[in-house]
């Protein structure tokens, strides 16, 4: 059997993280290296290792995560605006094979990204 990603260890809590939102379907907590004044990453529990490993059935998943960013970017004050992020893939820069997505904000974001 493989060996559980560090973000499935925050899910099964043997390991500790500053969870910002928890429910049936997915955790969301703040980012140890953050990018910005609001970093977050929003997980599902399900294990899923990128976006790339997507399909049709998670469409009800993806539908839970985006409406859980929406809260999270009213709760942490980003009315400004923010940026979403998936990393996929080598290219993409993942380091973690759970998908996760980068809440990002807090600070106007450069673009294109490096
Ligand atoms: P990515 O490079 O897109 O796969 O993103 C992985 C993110 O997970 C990076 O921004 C890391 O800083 C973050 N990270 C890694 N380990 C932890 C942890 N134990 N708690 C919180 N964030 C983490």
């Amino acid at each position: 059997m493989s060996e559980k990603t560090i973000f499935k260890r925050i899910i099964d809590k043997e390991i500790p993280a500053n969870i910002v939102h928890e429910d049936e379907l997915c955790l969301a907590f703040h980012d140890v290296n953050p990018q910005a004044p609001v970093h977050v990453l929003v997980i599902p529990k399900k294990e899923i290792a990128s976006a790339n490993q997507l399909t049709g059935d998670d469409a009800e998943l993806l539908g839970h995560l985006f409406g859980v960013i929406r809260t999270l970017a009213q709760k942490l004050g980003l009315e400004n605006g923010y940026r979403v992020v998936t990393n996929c893939g080598n290219d993409g820069g993942q380091t973690v094979y759970h998908l996760h997505f980068h809440l990002l904000g807090g600070r106007p974001l450069a673009w294109p990204p490096g």
